[in-house]
């Protein structure tokens, strides 16, 4: 009998066009390589989707492969510290923090065998890679995961030496582009995998055996944000958020999160929040769960929050929309993309709108459920991992032809 491939079991979810499609343009790449590089192999969006994109080409028979730079505490921070910047924070970076950038990106390139036929370079931290450019033919892709409508222009004049040398950029959502970019732009959303363990279907008692565990009452609502420990992810807020609905409201509030390799101010955060949180047994901050649990939180949670200040695409909230979920989440970066207000979920601007709809949407559990159904009809249509391969396929060809 002859075995179903993982990626059939798509069709399910997707439909049978979408992925005999899949196999038309994967067939068009023969003989041509993808090698994608980032900065960390666990932790955040990036890490989350090429775990789960490189396996399914590889599926496909396309040759792709994953690399990872490396850096030493110094160069994360630096590269955190760009990240901030282009988010539109006033951060001092030196002269000398930018020559050591260079530095161990060139060092990398010494490392790694790009001998890929498409480079496909994640994000600023390993941007310098392009240096290696050769005339041997092959082509190279930045990938911006981060919105760069409003970056401190001193760091992006920086980075547009690099970016200018590829040969296309691809970003998130319309308004992460640059009108004075000379190269290429491509607009590519990002996706979920819905069938990987965060976010497949779960039984009731698997959610019931996590929620337990970790001491959430059930018969009670239950508020969660999934997130890094990151500032822009504002926990504070969130915490603020909570403590004014439960001024009328008996709910309880996850914040559940882990850091990321590439993210060195994660563990100070999670400090600041533990101590806010201290005196509150109803306030649950999980560290660094596993994907089976983050799946049984979200799917356990009666509201989903994602109030961020900055936000590349916003994937947890992907995730919260796809398990039908009811999301309030701050009008920054690929969330408006992804959440229509009071159609697919809430947008809000402010700690207040927050609180406001946080209370509408725990007194109100059809019309949150209305939300949470269209939210994951949403997802199906723009944001699964089907369509985001078949546009990556599309955008190889176009780079060929
Ligand atoms: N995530 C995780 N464990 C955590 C916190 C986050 O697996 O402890 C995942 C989360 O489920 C999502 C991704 O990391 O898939 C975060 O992506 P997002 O676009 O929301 O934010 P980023 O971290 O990239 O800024």
């Amino acid at each position: 009998m002859k075995s179903v491939s993982m990626i059939d079991k798509y069709r399910d979810i997707v439909g049978d066009e979408e992925v005999d499609e899949l196999y038309l343009l994967a067939n068009k790449l023969e003989g041509k390589s993808v090698q994608h590089i980032n900065s960390t192999a666990v932790g955040g969006g990036v890490a989350e989707i090429l775990s789960h994109i490189v396996p399914l080409m590889k599926e496909l028979g396309v040759e792709a492969r994953w690399d990872v730079i490396k850096g030493d505490e110094r160069f994360f921070s630096i590269t955190k510290s760009i990240h901030n910047a282009l988010h539109g924070s006033d951060v001092q970076i030196s002269e000398e923090d930018l020559k050591y950038f260079l530095e161990i990106n060139r060092w990398n390139a010494q490392e790694l065998d790009l001998s890929g036929d498409i480079l496909f370079i994640h994000d600023p931290q390993p941007i310098p890679l392009i240096e290696q450019s050769d005339s041997r033919g092959e082509r190279w892709i930045w990938r911006c995961h981060i919105d760069l409508s409003r970056p401190a222009e001193r760091i992006m004049d920086f980075l547009r030496g690099f970016i200018e040398q590829y040969d296309v950029s691809v970003f998130s959502a319309p308004s992460f582009a640059r009108k004075d970019l000379t190269i290429e732009q491509v607009l590519i959303s990002p996706s979920i995998d819905p069938l990987s363990s965060k976010n497949m279907e779960l039984p009731e008692e698997t959610i019931n055996s996590v929620l337990e565990r970790y001491g959430i009452d059930r018969e009670r609502p239950v508020v969660t944000q999934v997130s890094r420990f990151d500032r822009l992810k504002d926990p504070f807020g969130v915490i603020e958020v909570y403590r004014k609905v439960k001024e009328h409201i008996d709910c309880q509030l996850v914040l559940a999160g882990g850091g990321a390799a590439d993210d060195p101010e994660g563990p100070a955060i999670l400090e600041q929040i533990r101590a806010a949180a201290e005196t509150d047994p109803d306030i649950h901050v999980i560290y660094n769960p596993p994907d089976i649990e983050i799946n049984a939180l979200q799917r356990g949670s009666t509201v989903i929050l994602q109030k961020s200040l900055g936000e590349g695409f916003g994937l947890t909230v992907t995730e919260a929309l796809w398990k039908g979920k009811p999301v309030i989440a701050s009008a920054v970066g690929g969330i408006p993309l992804q959440i229509r207000h009071r159609q697919t979920g809430i947008l809000t601007h402010s700690i207040e709108g927050t609180v406001h709809y946080l209370r509408i949407l725990l007194n109100q559990p059809r019309y949150a459920s209305k939300l949470g159904e269209c939210g994951r009809e949403h997802v199906r249509n723009n944001f699964l991992i089907t369509r985001h391969i078949k546009d990556y396929l599309g955008l190889f060809i176009h780079l060929y032809h």
